[in-house]
């Protein structure tokens, strides 16, 4: 642990392991991509839901159980509270809904943004604070409302620029009623088979099988539910299924109706517009957590390498965490920073045009109050305005403002001022007008964008 954290150890000059500094640029790529997934959010009728950046340590160990301890920032305050940044938002916005939100109408559709912090260990699209865009959607248990999670999954992604998605749709009855069927003693260390079923390293799902003694055949039919990809397939997988004694059959038979309503729901998620082509089925999505009860879903960017989820959730159940009424609920996580890779990775990128309207670049010392009448006059009006700071001489404005990426410079000197009109600079096409000052603002609005300087 010393080596791992030998870099960025504390430097005033370096952020901290796993954390990044957003420049500019990237903040206004960032914020675009935002805005997008905002706007999809905004037509599925979700409200944006915030909840505080560190929470009751208590809230996650409840939710996740101590492993989780590993991987938060935990903390005592000064008055030896227990705290921790929060790892994720779901336990947030569900303690939130068990407080304040249970009386509202069904169903109630929340969304969030926020950043999240774990002590993982940091690579390429795997950080130590990380941002997450995500949605619950409490009250409805229907096919509608699981495929308006699927669909909307896809769309959030797609809509932002990430064409190419994987989608794979699971259910937790098919991966545990397929231990059931294999007769996989209820006593046995599930945690640890579902880790590696996760981690899906085929020598070891078939070291814990052997381990836990179940016979060669039920283990080959058990790895054959790793080739599932379509609902066809899982059938063909369900009649071969092991059919030793009540438990197994009672087993194939939960598998089945697990089946028909992953097939319920990805019809009204096709409905709803998700195109299937993208979509597998996948019996052996563990999502490793104790609460999911139903469907399970993950998205990833094939485009991407080894963090190529973008997208993990699924129906769950926490009210046994707040002791509240059982409400039906689902919801997903979506890996921002992992999304921006993959927006960037399918080329869909954009650089944010950063350039102001104008810059404003006085002539003279008589000219400086002037400029800034005038700055503050266009603002009023809407424009984005930079305005000489630095007392530069006429030349090195200019620099200045095409720099900045300005659409004008207006050049405002002497003669302006007393004559009440600006000289006005084109940056793209070098042309030069004379505008009065008093139709400025309106004559730069009503100019076509379509000379602004790249
Ligand atoms: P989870 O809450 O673990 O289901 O994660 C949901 C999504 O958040 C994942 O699919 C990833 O895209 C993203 N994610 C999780 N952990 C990290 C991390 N350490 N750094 C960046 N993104 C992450």
């Amino acid at each position: 642990m010393a080596n791992e954290e030998a870099d960025g150890g504390g430097s005033p000059l370096q952020v901290p392991r796993g954390t990044r500094d957003f420049g500019p640029a990237e903040m206004a790529e960032r914020r675009r991509v935002e805005g997008r997934m905002r706007e999809t959010l905004r037509r599925y009728g979700y409200r944006e839901v915030q909840t505080p950046t560190f929470e009751n340590l208590e809230l996650f160990t409840a939710k996740s159980g101590p492993a989780i301890l590993d991987e938060l920032y935990g903390f005592e305050d000064k008055s030896g509270r227990r705290l921790a940044l929060r790892p994720e938002l779901t336990a947030a916005v569900m303690r939130f809904y068990y407080a304040s939100l249970a009386m509202e109408p069904k169903p109630l559709k929340l969304y969030y943004f926020g950043n999240c912090f774990r002590y993982d260990r940091p690579q390429k699209g795997r950080y130590r604070e990380f941002w997450q865009m995500g949605c619950e959607l409490i009250g409805p248990e229907t096919p509608e409302a699981l495929g308006e999670m699927v669909a909307l999954g896809a769309a959030l992604l797609q809509d932002a620029g990430v064409a190419r998605l994987a989608v794979r749709i699971g259910h937790l009855h098919l991966l545990y009623s397929a231990l059931d069927a294999i007769g996989w003693p209820s006593s046995g260390d599930r945690r640890e088979l579902l880790r590696r079923i996760d981690k899906w390293d085929e020598r070891n799902v078939v070291a814990g099988l052997d381990e836990a003694g179940v016979d060669d055949g039920a283990r080959d039919w058990f790895l054959s539910l790793h080739d599932v990809a379509t609902l066809d397939d899982l059938a063909a997988c369900l009649d071969a299924a092991p059919r030793a004694g009540e438990r197994a059959e009672e087993a194939v038979a939960r598998m089945r109706t697990a089946a028909s309503r992953i097939r319920e729901v990805l019809d009204c998620a096709a409905a709803l517009g998700l195109d299937l082509a993208m979509v597998r089925i996948d019996p052996l999505i563990a999502r490793g957590l104790d609460y999911y009860t139903g469907v399970v879903l993950e998205v990833d960017a094939p485009a991407l390498g080894a963090e190529k989820q973008l997208l993990g959730g699924g129906q769950y159940d926490l009210s046994g965490v707040f002791g509240g009424e059982p409400v039906a609920t689902c919801g997903f996580a979506l890996g921002f920073d992992r999304a921006l890779v993959a927006v960037a990775a399918e080329g869909a990128g954009t650089e944010v045009a950063e350039g102001v309207d104008a810059y404003v670049a006085p002539i003279g010392d008589a000219a400086r109050r002037p400029a800034l009448v005038l700055a503050a006059k266009l603002r009023r009006a809407g424009l984005s305005v930079e305005v000489d700071l630095m007392q530069r001489t006429a030349g090195k404005n200019l620099k200045a403002a095409a720099s900045r990426g300005a659409r004008v410079a207006v050049i405002l000197g002497g003669r302006e001022v007393e004559g009440g009109f600006a000289t006005v600079k084109d940056l793209a096409s070098g042309e030069q007008v004379e505008v009065p000052l008093a139709a400025f603002a309106d004559w730069l609005s009503a100019r076509p964008p379509a000379s602004r300087a790249p």
